[in-house]
């Protein structure tokens, strides 16, 4: 399956998108990762994006789109993805459109004030990029990640005057995109509170899966 996550800042987008690309067993595509490991690597395109991302703004459609253009076209994207974080304007909709089908959209929405609570406690792990929270989803080694061992950071985009510059930033630029792909009979809204688990099964639901 094709599948697009839409939802503003700490509804919890990544989280689901790595859950559901393991069940269907498709890559999962997230931009922000792709993004954040050019930034450590000090490539070309990290060394752009940097005070973008770092101000918590929209990196330019067209650099985005070329990234997501090459990593659609790796053989294993063929089968089905999981698009995390992309598109989030309506010209990189646009864009997407000519390279590839997509089957559904899963819209995540929450209470503005719960997505504030879930960035702040959203902790990250700078090497296998997995994701955890505070309270909600805790390592079981205080501040370790599970997966790799390494030292859990808190993503600079992520303290509190960044995260409401970042969820005014999707209202204005992304938000748009539900109309967009609700004409094209495409969404599919997801209520995003509760138990990981719990959305997980909503997610499925909402596409039959
Ligand atoms: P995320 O991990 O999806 O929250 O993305 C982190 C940051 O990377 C965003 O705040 C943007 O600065 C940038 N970014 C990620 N995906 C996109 C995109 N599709 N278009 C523009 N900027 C993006």
């Amino acid at each position: 399956m094709r599948i697009i996550m839409l939802g503003p800042p700490g509804a919890g987008k990544g989280t689901q998108a790595v859950r559901l690309a393991q069940r269907l067993g498709v890559p999962h595509v997230s931009t922000g990762d792709i993004l954040r490991r050019n930034v450590a690597d000090r490539t070309k395109l990290g060394e752009l994006a940097q005070s973008y991302m770092k101000a918590g703004k929209l990196v330019p459609d067209d650099l985005v789109i070329e990234m997501t253009a090459a990593r659609l076209r790796e053989r294993d994207a063929q089968k089905g993805f999981i698009l995390d974080g992309f598109p989030r304007t309506i010209p990189q909709a646009t864009a997407l459109e000519g390279l590839t089908r997509i089957d559904a959209v899963v819209s995540l929405f929450l209470d503005p004030e719960d997505l504030v609570k879930r960035s702040t406690g959203r902790r990250i792990c700078p090497n296998c990029a997995a994701v955890y929270h505070v309270h909600t989803n805790p390592p079981k080694k205080e501040g370790r990640c599970d997966k790799c061992g390494s030292g859990l950071v808190q993503r600079p985009d992520d303290k509190e005057d960044v995260i409401r510059g970042r969820i005014r930033t999707y209202e204005e630029q992304t938000s748009p995109l539900i109309g967009y792909y609700k004409e094209k009979g495409l969404l599919r809204d997801v209520y995003a509170s509760g138990l990981i688990e719990e959305i997980h099964q909503r997610i499925l639901e909402a596409l039959g899966a």
